[in-house]
């Protein structure tokens, strides 16, 4: 059976046909009624057969709007705004009560081992029809390696092919779909430098629009010739001068000459670069086709009751394939039933695996570092200013923590600046004075450089030796550094997270220091635990700004230290948030930084789905700054496509001062610290979170100067856009800004959901699912309570996706 959740009942039968008039006068704040006539009587009549045919989440709701209806269609005009409000409230009840009714009464749970279907999933992507070689290595190269993987890579938004819009009708700043014919073709050239581009002419019965493209020229010219009838999906771009409307590189797909449009929900997904949209679409189809029945639903059924969940199958079969009268609002805000079932799961088993890890490290056996006498009061004396109250505070817990026969597991959460290094620095001072070694590690060789240079000069004074090891370190600092670390001659080692992959051998390792900076490095911590035989304390550093309520969720097996206090004298960062036609006022100002001997970052975030088009923005607007706005600056660039040594070497650069401004496509490095960069600039502000807008800026003002951030949003940018990134203008709590950020993100903000900077979560997203977390949470120690080993028979099938599951994606040893 593969019928959608939300078909077909006399209840998804009023919903389809209320909720599209009220969602269009609501839209409006219900200013267009007198315009608008509603069909009552139809719509009474679906309404009483919803009532009688339905029961339980649906009744009390179906009941209120047998009121608003008997107001609608008895009561005066005036009365009909009130009603008509009362009713759009009642639509998510609605929703709610049609997608899960019928669906989660026949939760059908996996039956017998699902060992077997575990394996098949775990397989490669290649045993998928339409899967070659070729395919095989794109996609592996994409991270999608096995036919799970495949599954699980959810459409990231759906094209609406039943509501084609007539040319007539866009407007700036809509994204739309369209259908048309290509009226003629035409390569030009503009701006100052004479840039090529290639402008078709798209039409239909009432208007056209003009589709652009700067790349591929010759390929799309081939493709687009007279004629050819297109479907096209993109931004509306407003007109150059008195010319039609425009879209920039649209997404396009030919059709036949008789081929019909079929009214249909369409997904779209992310994919490498060089894969077709549609080449893409099919393979995640027959993937879904051949595999998705063989997806175990391991949840227990009355879990699944009191959750309303469907089934994996089920769940998975609705979100690749939406029927065509599916709730699209509910799909592309990733609140369909069938979402809700796949995040509930992937978060149920998250917890789970947190809370036995918990539970086991409580136990564990470590080693016990009594508090310091010498080495933390001689740095102590020697630090050119006072720790602030939260350091110590921190530190004291971390003390606490050490001296503890157990193995220490906890999370030191503070903003950019915060002086995370000192806290890590005195906790390693603690171990070394008992005899034992300690591994700091950062994310990048370039940041681990950066640590040292923090902490050796605090370090080396008090006689303890530093050494630094990475992958650049060769030769003979190398053998020397790898001798010093066996014999226990070095107390500290910085590096990279080689440092305990690559089987170095410590002495004595009693600490582990890991500076994650944003990212959830449970995988670091699992090869820890299994690289060393006794167990090593660890301290994860992080700077994300993540909520408290929300940290201590999420990192279920870590404690959690806050330093919520900035060290006293800094000069806050200023931020200025503007829209692109002022751009050349900021450009002056970053002219004006850089004559004063400053430097500055611009950043391009990555454009949807395509680091390519992103890559392109970058590289091509270097050219561009160079030849106009910023010519004359010494300009380098760095991308997400370089090779790890290439960019530290361009920020190495950009660090010794060669270079005036960092152009870059993302984030490149968050831990970046430039003194003397004192602007940044981020284009397209309004697709980043708050959260990830507040760490980008934390880039700059790391020196005396001043630091400045500019916030370059389109011209089109809405309102309530524009107003979220106010926050960044009136705050620098990375706190309060998170707690914003989580609480301004209104439903269906997708730009929202695609938070940046979160861990790699197949389908949840943490900041947008977080009612679900708790949900997860609480079933998940529930199910622990009545049976804390997952021994029983009715556990069986829980427990074999849980080990599938925390090896598979978060390689965590020893579970259970
Ligand atoms: P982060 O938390 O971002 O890692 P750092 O540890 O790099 O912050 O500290 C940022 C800067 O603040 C460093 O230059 C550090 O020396 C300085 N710093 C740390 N603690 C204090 C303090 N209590 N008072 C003054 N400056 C401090
Ligand atoms: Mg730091």
């Amino acid at each position: 059976m593969t019928a959608s959740p939300e078909r077909g009942t006399p209840l998804a039968e009023l919903l389809q046909a209320l909720a599209p008039p009220l969602e269009y006068l609501a839209a409006d704040d219900f200013r267009r009624l007198d315009q608008t006539r509603l069909p009552l009587d139809a719509l009474a009549a679906r309404l009483a057969r919803a009532r009688a045919g339905s029961g339980g989440a649906a009744a009390a709701p179906l009941a209120e709007l047998s009121e608003v209806f008997a107001t609608l269609q008895h009561e005066p005009a005036e009365t009909h705004g009130a009603a008509l409000r009362r009713a759009h409230a009642l639509l998510p009840a609605l929703r709610e009560a049609v997608g899960t009714t019928p669906a989660w009464a026949d939760y059908r749970p996996a039956i017998g081992p699902v060992e077997p279907a575990l394996a098949a999933l775990a397989g490669s992507v290649e045993v998928v029809r339409a899967v070659g070689p070729k395919r095989t290595a794109d996609l592996a190269r994409f991270g999608l390696a096995t036919v799970e993987d495949l599954l699980f890579h959810l459409p990231f938004r759906y094209e609406d092919r039943r509501a084609l819009r007539p040319l007539a009708e866009l407007r700036v700043g809509d994204e739309a779909t369209v259908i048309g014919e290509v009226a003629r073709a035409r390569e030009g050239q503009v701006g100052r430098r004479g840039r090529r581009v290639l402008e078709v002419v798209l039409r239909d019965a009432g208007g056209v629009l003009l589709l652009v493209w700067f790349h591929q020229i010759p390929y799309f010219r081939r493709r687009l010739t007279p004629g050819q009838r297109l479907v096209v999906h993109g931004k509306v771009e407003p007109p150059l001068g008195s010319a039609a409307l425009r879209m920039i590189h649209p997404e396009i797909e030919t059709l036949a000459p008789d081929e019909a449009i079929v009214a249909r929900v369409l997904p779209v997904y992310e994919k490498p670069t060089e894969m077709h949209v549609g080449a893409m679409r099919r393979i995640v189809h027959a993937a879904v086709d051949e595999f998705a029945d063989r997806v175990p639903s391991a949840l227990p059924s009355d879990v699944a009751a009191r959750q309303r969940l469907v089934d994996l199958p089920r769940a998975l079969r609705h979100v690749h394939s939406p029927a065509p009268e599916a709730d699209l609002e509910a799909l592309g805000a990733s609140r369909s039933v069938a979402h809700r079932s796949l995040i509930f799961d992937e978060l149920f088993f998250l917890q789970l695996g947190l809370a036995l890890r918990r539970s086991a490290s409580g136990q564990e056996e470590g080693s016990a570092f009594p508090r310091s006498t010498r080495l933390v009061p001689a740095l102590y004396a020697r630090l050119p200013f006072r720790a602030t109250g939260a350091q110590d505070r921190a530190f004291a817990e971390i003390e606490a923590d050490l001296a503890a026969p157990h193995p220490m597991r906890r999370l030191l959460q503070g903003d950019v600046g915060s002086g995370k290094t000192l806290v890590a620095l005195l906790a390693a001072l603690t171990v070394i004075e008992a005899g034992h070694q300690v591994a700091l590690m950062a994310p990048t060789e370039l940041l681990a450089e950066q640590h040292l240079e923090t902490v050796r000069p605090l370090a080396e004074p008090l006689g303890v030796n530093v050494a630094l090891l990475t992958g650049a370190v060769k030769g003979r600092a190398r053998r020397e550094a790898l001798a010093g670390l066996a014999t226990g001659r070095i107390a500290l080692a910085v590096g990279t997270h080689a440092l305990i992959q690559e089987g170095v051998d410590f002495g004595r390792l009693g600490l582990a220091i890991v500076d994650e900076q944003h990212r959830f490095g449970v995988l670091q911590r699992a090869a820890l635990q299994r690289r060393s035989a006794e167990s090593v304390d660890v301290l994860v550093m992080s700077a994300t700004p993540i909520p408290r309520t929300l940290a201590l969720t999420l990192y279920g097996d870590l404690a959690v230290s806050t330093l919520d206090e900035l060290p006293p004298g800094r000069t806050p960062i200023t931020t200025e948030l503007c829209r692109e036609s002022r751009r050349e006022g900021v450009y002056g100002r970053i002219r004006g930084e850089i004559a004063a001997g400053h430097q500055a970052y611009i950043v391009y975030p990555l454009v949807e789905e395509s680091e390519k088009s992103a890559l392109r923005a970058a590289s091509t607007m270097v050219h561009e700054l160079a030849a106009g706005p910023l010519a004359g600056l010494r300009l380098a660039l760095v991308h997400g496509r370089m090779k790890a040594e290439e960019k530290d070497a361009v920020m190495r650069r950009f660090k010794a001062g060669e270079h005036d401004v960092l152009v870059s496509t993302t984030v490149i490095e968050v831990g970046i610290d430039v003194p003397n960069a004192t602007a940044i600039v981020i284009e397209h502000a309004e697709r980043f979170g708050l959260a990830q807008l507040h760490q980008l800026r934390g880039r700059v003002g790391r020196g005396r100067a001043r630091g400045h951030c500019f916030l370059v949003v389109p011209d089109w940018t809405g309102e309530e856009a524009y107003q979220r990134l106010r926050t960044l203008e009136q705050s620098t709590d990375g706190f309060h800004i998170a707690e914003a950020d989580l609480a301004l993100r209104g439903p269906g903000d997708f730009l929202g959901t695609r938070q940046a900077g979160l861990p790699d979560f197949r389908v949840a997203n943490l900041l947008r699912d977080t009612a679900l977390l708790r949900a997860a949470r609480d079933e998940a120690l529930a199910w622990l309570a009545e049976d804390p080993e997952l021994s029983r028979p009715e556990s069986a099938a829980l427990r074999a996706v849980l080990a599938h599951r925390w090896q598979g994606r978060l390689g965590l040893a020893r579970v259970g």
